[in-house]
């Protein structure tokens, strides 16, 4: 596995580990994630944000409108998320954490 997969499989493991404890927060960000899948098409439908390669998923981009805890914000307006290919989206999570800790103080 290169680097890469081996993050999105760690990422994979994780958001299960959570969703487990905090089932309503995940179902509340998927569905939110649901609702961008049917307004504005699959993810692959798109092509990435920053590389323009496919896109692989939708990615919570603009923070002004987040709901929910830390772990599973979402937003309910669809035009908050930006498709992005899979190592993409490990970029766009580490700069949505960085302005997190930012908005929140830490
Ligand atoms: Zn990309």
């Amino acid at each position: 596995m290169t680097s890469a997969d081996n993050r999105l499989a760690e990422r994979s493991a994780r958001l299960s580990r959570l969703a487990k404890r905090h089932p309503q927060a995940a179902a509340d960000a998927a569905n939110a994630t649901a609702k961008v899948r049917y307004l504005r098409g699959e993810a692959s439908e798109h092509t990435c944000a920053l590389c323009a390669a496919p896109a692989a998923e939708w990615e919570l981009t603009f923070l002004d409108q987040r709901e929910g805890p830390r772990f599973f914000l979402y937003s309910d307006d669809v035009y908050d998320y930006m498709p992005y290919c899979a190592p993409c989206s490990l970029d766009a999570e580490q700069v949505r954490w960085k302005a997190l800790r930012r908005i929140w103080g830490e």
